[in-house]
């Protein structure tokens, strides 16, 4: 079985490295967004950052640049759980930096109450206690 290489962190940077053989490096973060370049210049500080730890990447080629959106709640809590309003509506958003990690445990809890109609989701989670 092939050994799965670590993720490595340092200040504002993180490599991860893929099945495929390819490297994600990142990441930059930004309140008000709304071009998909804008981004660029930091993430070439990112890269140097990337190459400096790890010397190895040099040289490589940068084969994708990728931006995504990292929902957030005012809280920056999760929110899940029943719509406060509109019944039969139910809320699995505001992931924001986790929202990944979290979603096998998100879909488990919200499968029960939906499903079973067993409630274990956290009370600080709750769309209705959050208005
Ligand atoms: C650079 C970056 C790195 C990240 N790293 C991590 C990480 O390492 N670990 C982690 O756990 N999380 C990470 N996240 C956060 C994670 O990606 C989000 O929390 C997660 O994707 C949120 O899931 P979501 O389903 O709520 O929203 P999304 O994944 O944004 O999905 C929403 C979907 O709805 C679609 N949509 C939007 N509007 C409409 C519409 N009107 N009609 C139909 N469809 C629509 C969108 O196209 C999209 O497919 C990262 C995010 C970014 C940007």
């Amino acid at each position: 079985m092939a050994t799965q290489a670590p993720v490595i962190m340092g200040p504002g940077l993180f490599i991860v490295p893929h099945a495929d053989g390819t490297v994600a490096v990142g990441s930059t973060a930004e309140r008000v967004w709304d071009d998909p370049t804008a981004t660029d210049g930091q993430l070439d500080a990112v890269l140097e950052r990337a190459r400096a730890l790890v010397p190895a990447l040099s040289g490589l080629p940068v084969v994708e640049r990728w931006a995504g959106v990292r929902p957030r709640s005012a809280t920056r809590r999760p929110l899940l759980g029943p719509h406060p309003t509109r019944p039969g509506v139910f809320l699995a958003n505001g992931g924001f930096k986790i929202g990944v990690a979290l979603a096998p445990l998100a879909g488990v809890l919200l499968a029960d109450l939906i499903l079973e109609g067993r409630d274990r989701i956290p009370p600080e989670f709750r769309p209705e206690t959050r208005a």
